[in-house]
């Protein structure tokens, strides 16, 4: 997690990464109240150290070939359609686990 946000901010090298933003989709296997405790450990020591953090949480969405639709799905009822019951295998949105922005203050910023 710490060494996608030091690859996203590698074109700043100077500057200090303050915040921190994470989207992550319900069905990626991370935990957003987990990413959110761990994250002060996981910067101790590193350029994002003292950097804020806030996780965008996914839903899960797929697409739905009989609705001809993107479904919103409940992750415990995954891949089937809530609408018509169909099953599916189309996950659109869900199992993002990216940094969705860095933001860093630079030294010569006023
Ligand atoms: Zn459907």
């Amino acid at each position: 997690m710490v060494h996608a946000v030091e690859k996203a901010v590698a074109d700043t090298p100077d500057g200090q990464v303050t915040a921190v933003g994470l989207r992550v989709g319900v069905m990626s296997g991370a935990i957003p109240e987990a990413l959110e405790g761990a994250w002060p450990i996981a910067i101790a020591g590193t350029r994002l150290a003292g950097a804020t953090l806030s996780v965008e949480v996914i839903a899960a969405q797929i697409w739905c070939s009989s609705c001809e639709a993107t479904q919103e799905v409940d992750e415990f009822y995954a891949l089937t359609c809530p609408a018509c019951g169909v099953g599916c295998g189309n996950l659109i949105h869900g199992r993002e686990f990216e940094v969705a922005y860095a933001e860093v203050s630079t030294p010569d910023d006023p």
